[in-house]
């Protein structure tokens, strides 16, 4: 029988990557494509991906698929032309990562979901194909620069706290969900200003584009490929960069760097730190920022509570490659709460900019 699971533990499969002896590419790619039969579709990209040595983890959904991949570098010419021979993949347009050290994930998952981002709409007259205008690197720029143009961050607060685009509006929410209601509603009144989305990949401004257009707002842009392509056009193309600090990624790397600038502080000491991690107590799993130093102290803790919690319970320790979350289902269940802690780090509300 064909094996359509990992068979063995994660501890193992994390071991047997870091003894690798070849490279691997992350990339990641989504289309909103119609899957008659996702489960059917699941079974067979799990086979001929698993045989191929491809990590990730993809979603699929009868309205399309959404990847986060690693792929061993000696076999893309074969993945490619995998791609190639199912109709929902041909041509779909692939994201390589810029900060790469090959080890974004360790195992091969895919898992069928209602939609492929979660974004609690339920409205039968809203028209998602109805998405705004894709700017590249280079007219994204540009467009900043027009008076009166409003940049908005369509990700969490947690992803915009470590790096964001210049002057942007920076939602103070949860969820993708919760940024679909509170936008419209930031943006009252500014109906035909232009406005300029994006998100880490360009999949949330999709759909974000689309609902925004529907509420009313009459020049709706978006930035194609989000962060991930915008970091590499302005390397290949020598553009000026305006995005600051870190694009937050979800795979174990956490993050890309994008820029030089540090824009997080530690969650428990308040020192500049854009480095995320997990509380070290499975039970807590807290996602938060945290300083080398104080990682130290609390043995990669949110607190001393946990520390101690897990001083007297050894095997209640977080594995260290259990990703905490995913862009996909980014819902109420699987989000991150605030981190309660003495000296909270701050990030900055939401703010329309006067013109
Ligand atoms: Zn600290
Ligand atoms: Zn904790």
């Amino acid at each position: 029988m064909a094996v359509l699971h990992n068979p063995v533990n994660r501890e193992l499969l994390r071991k047997q990557l870091m003894e690798e002896a070849f490279h691997r590419v992350t990339l990641s790619f989504y289309r909103y494509v119609r899957i008659a039969d996702p489960s059917a579709f699941r079974d067979q990209l799990y086979q001929e991906w698993h045989a191929l040595g491809c990590f990730g983890r993809i979603y699929l959904a009868e309205e399309g698929i959404n990847a986060q991949m690693s792929v061993p570098e000696h076999i893309m010419d074969a993945f490619l032309q995998n791609l190639e021979q199912h109709d929902a993949l041909r041509g779909v347009p692939l994201k390589i990562a810029v900060e790469d050290d090959g080890k974004s994930f360790y195992k091969l998952t895919l898992k069928i979901r209602p939609k492929i981002v979660a974004d609690g709409i339920d409205d039968p007259a809203f028209d998602s194909s109805k998405v705004g205008r894709h700017l590249n690197a280079a007219e994204f720029n540009a467009a900043m620069e027009e008076p009166g143009t409003l940049v908005v961050d369509m990700r969490n607060h947690y992803e915009s706290k470590i790096g964001h685009f210049e002057g942007a509006i920076l939602p103070d929410v949860d969820t993708f969900r919760e940024e679909l209601e509170q936008v419209p509603r930031l943006l009252a009144g500014q109906e035909d200003r232009k406005i300029l989305l994006y998100c880490t990949g360009g999949i949330r401004c999709e759909k974000a584009s689309a609902w925004l257009k529907y509420q009313g707002f009459n020049d709706v842009n978006q930035l194609h490929g989000g962060i991930i392509d915008y970091a590499r056009q302005i390397r290949e193309h020598g553009l000026p960069n305006k995005f600051k600090g870190r694009n937050f990624v979800f795979d174990e790397r956490m993050g890309e760097r994008i820029s030089e600038d540090v824009l997080g502080k530690c969650d428990l000491c308040g020192e500049p730190c854009d480095h995320f991690t997990n509380c070290a107590r499975k039970a807590c799993h807290q996602l938060f920022i945290q300083c080398p130093a104080c990682s130290e102290r609390l043995q990669g803790c949110c607190g001393p509570t946990c520390q101690d919690l897990l001083a007297k319970t050894s095997s209640d320790k977080t594995p260290t490659d259990e990703a905490f979350l995913d862009e996909a289902s980014s819902d109420e269940k699987t989000t991150p709460t605030k981190l309660n802690n003495p000296n909270p780090g701050k990030y900055t509300k939401g703010r329309i900019p006067k013109h």
